[in-house]
């Protein structure tokens, strides 16, 4: 087995990669199970840096191996954005409620065919050092709806339309997501380098 800390404080990220990462290889363990997490601040402008930002200096404050990543929405009529302002899109860090309302009304009037979107996710593993070992990245093409649907995930999940199923994210649910996701997809590229590096760690 080998010890992996989950450099996130999402819950629902957390879930998702628990339910993703095989449960036989690794001991995981979240940053709400530890008592002295660092707060890292976001201050990159790539989701590529925020992702080794808080992989590497998280893992050389704890002395332990760490896998984080930085995700987020961009919208082709609103030029890309979110991005990574994702979480905090509104205002308010995490209000995803706000954030939705406010990509709602940042397209209202835009024709379905004009509201693609993609999810894009970064991950960076880093060793006990706070050395980046592995970059991954995974993206996942839909379309905004013009009103939320579904229950399940979280963030911009009831919005996220994926075209072949005519549903939200929110609406497929975790067996659905967690195959075609952003992050499901940067995990797959992960994971047979994540075997491979551990075995030699
Ligand atoms: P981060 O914690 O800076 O990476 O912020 C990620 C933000 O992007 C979340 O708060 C959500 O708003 C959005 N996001 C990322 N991944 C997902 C997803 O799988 N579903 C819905 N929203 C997501």
């Amino acid at each position: 087995m080998f010890d992996l800390v989950i450099g996130s404080g999402n819950r629902h990220k957390v879930a998702e990669l628990r339910a993703m990462l095989p449960a036989d290889r690794f001991r995981l363990t979240s940053l709400a199970e530890l008592s002295d997490p660092l707060e890292v601040e976001e201050t990159g402008d790539t989701f590529a840096e925020n992702a080794r930002l808080k992989a590497t200096e998280q893992a050389r404050h704890l002395g332990r191996w760490v896998l984080a990543e930085d995700s987020g929405l961009q919208v082709d009529a609103l030029d890309g954005r979110p991005g990574v302002l994702s979480a905090r899109f509104a205002g308010t860090h995490g209000d995803d409620a706000a954030n939705n309302r406010l990509l709602l009304e940042q397209l209202s009037g835009v024709a379905i065919e004009r509201r693609g979107a993609a999810f894009r996710c970064f991950m960076c593993l880093a060793s006990a050092d706070g050395t980046v070992q592995i970059e991954v990245d995974g993206g996942c093409h839909g379309r905004i709806a013009d009103r939320e649907s579904g229950s399940g995930g979280f963030g911009y999940d009831p919005l996220f339309v994926i075209p072949e199923y005519h549903l939200t994210f929110a609406e497929l649910g975790p067996a659905v997501k967690n195959v075609l996701s952003h992050r499901a997809r940067a995990l797959q590229r992960l994971i047979p380098r994540l075997l491979k590096r551990v075995c030699q760690a």
